[in-house]
Order: C-alpha cells, then structure tokens, then sequence
C-alpha cells in the first residue's frame, strides 16, 4: 500500500491509500504510483502514454481491449531488457 497525497480546494492535503499493484483503468497495468487523475490512473495513461514512451493514440483509446493489449506486450519487452541488462551485467559483459 502507498499513499497519495492531494490538495483539496481550500489547500488542505487529502491523504488517500492505494494498492499500488492494483490495475490501471486504462492499461491495465499495474499503477505503481498516483497521478493527478487519481489512484486509479498510472502516470503512463495520465499523460497519453505507453510505458516505453510512445503516445497512445486516439484510436487506441477507443479500443480499451487493443490499448490493454499493446500497453501488455510493451511491458512484457520493457521487462525482457531489463532482464537482459542484469544478466550481462551479472557476468560482467560489456554493457554498450
Ligand atoms: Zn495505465
């Protein structure tokens, strides 16, 4: 669990718990942090992207099955380098 913190409209700070491995209403994805669409929203979606950086485009957004879809097969690659990465650098391979 984590907590956000937001401003209410008289500046007060309104503390909200999360289950950060909760999913994305958009992706799907786990959350991992808030955004300032809530906790419910990864930061990803927040901003229009996927999380390797490129847009989500309007089409996508009307296809929430394709959108989950493709923003699952980015992380899955994300994840697939990131595990490269380590394991070169585990048997001290040269990185670049
Ligand atoms: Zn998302």
């Amino acid at each position: 669990m984590k907590t956000a913190i937001y401003k209410d409209i008289f500046g007060e700070n309104i503390e909200v718990k999360y289950n950060e491995y909760a999913p994305c209403r958009i992706c799907g994805l786990p959350v991992i942090h808030a955004s300032m669409s809530g906790t419910d929203v990864c930061p990803y979606c927040d901003c229009g992207r996927y999380r390797d950086g490129t847009e989500i485009n309007v089409k996508e957004l009307m296809r929430p099955e394709l959108l989950k879809k493709k923003a699952e097969e980015i992380q899955e690659e994300l994840e697939k380098q990131k595990n490269e990465f380590y394991i070169k650098e585990e048997n001290n391979e040269k990185l670049y």
